[in-house]
């Protein structure tokens, strides 16, 4: 059943929790009657009737229309001036709550179901042609402990210049702001020191490499261009994030890492790269497949992630930084082995 928490009864919108007499009440989309509907543990709506072809109510699930209401009482204890399901005609959209604030609007999002990139850069788009800003707040299916990193991808926003999500619980009836989601290759929320995360990127890439199951076309392309018996685990230490990222790669950053120093090696030395040229290169390697972000620009977060890379090879010492751009000023060798690498790791190397 299509379901919406504002109708029109006599030439007003009436939310459903405050409404009064049962019938008399048409949807403000498709103006059809709706009819009032409310128990002890159902969150006041307004039904269409069975069939209805109204795209308002379309997938609505009990926990958008609690969180809805929810939201609208949150913004209004905080004086705002906030707004439900308000159908803006121009771009054929309706935020769920919108937000006005002297000149500037805002598009509030709940999200409950799925919605693919493409679909999250229209609604944007349209909010964008209006003046509008947005904001979009995930519900319970997004909440799981490893929500894919395209997902989060898609749905990052920014507080204070850093990456965040941003989160809904009806239950707790409480926003929620996720800022902890960066991790290193393989590895989340660790506490780990340098040291014993390349011990366990390595472990990884040879379960990866040599392990049984699926992998990923990334690691194929990676092998299959590498030396016979070279193992991806005795790659330079450069490869290894040690530094935690925030999700912009489908694949681990080490296997991105690994793929441009193996590129590098074949550059002659000295090679120079304007700022710009660096950035298009490194970014356009073969094998990498960049995340989409559907609310905020993604250049942006690409430019972070190379720009900690960069740091690492001008520390090795395997770029040098000279006026507007870089040198390849130093080959770096893979280690003979293995083992050869542990050893130096157990000596403190890559502190
Ligand atoms: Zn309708």
């Amino acid at each position: 059943m299509k379901k919406v928490l504002v109708a029109m009864k006599a030439g007003h919108l009436i939310l459903a929790e405050r409404a009064c007499g049962r019938d008399g009440y048409s949807c403000p989309g498709c103006h059809e009657p709706v009819i009032l509907r409310r128990g002890r543990h159902k969150i006041a709506h307004f039904a269409h009737r069975p069939g209805s072809h109204c795209q308002l109510g379309e997938g609505e699930t009990p926990e958008h229309l609690l969180g809805k209401r929810q939201l609208l009482q949150w913004y209004q204890q905080q004086g705002r001036r906030v707004e439900l399901e308000v159908y803006l005609p121009q771009i054929n959209q309706r935020p769920d709550l919108l937000l006005t604030d002297g000149n500037r609007r805002v598009a509030i999002e709940f999200q409950c179901s799925p919605l693919s990139l493409q679909r999250l850069l229209e609604r944007n788009a349209g909010y964008r042609r209006c003046g509008i800003h947005y904001h979009w707040l995930l519900g319970a299916p997004y909440q799981k402990r490893h929500l894919q990193a395209a997902k989060v991808a898609q749905f990052t926003q920014e507080v204070g210049g850093a990456p965040a999500l941003f989160f809904w619980d009806t239950r707790a009836g409480r926003l929620l702001v996720k800022r902890d989601l960066a991790c290193c290759s393989f590895i989340r929320h660790s506490i780990l020191g340098p040291r014993a995360i390349a011990r366990y990127q390595m472990q990884r890439l040879n379960a990866l490499q040599y392990g049984r199951g699926q992998h990923p076309t990334a690691i194929l392309q990676l092998v299959a261009d590498l030396p016979k018996h070279c193992p991806l685990a005795a790659c330079p230490l450069v490869c290894h994030d040690i530094v935690p990222s925030w999700p912009t790669l489908d694949e681990p950053v080490i296997l991105w890492r690994i793929q441009v120093v193996k590129v590098l090696m074949n550059q002659p030395l000295f090679h120079y790269w304007s700022d710009e040229d660096w950035q298009a290169w490194v970014g356009g390697i073969t094998g990498a497949h960049w995340l989409g972000y559907g609310c905020l620009d993604a250049s942006g977060m690409h430019c972070r992630l190379i720009a900690a890379f960069t740091a690492d090879l001008l520390s090795w010492r395997v770029l040098l930084a000279c006026p507007g751009g870089y040198l390849l000023f130093k080959y770096l060798q893979w280690f003979a082995n293995v083992q050869e690498k542990l050893n130096l790791l157990n000596r403190g190397g890559l502190s």
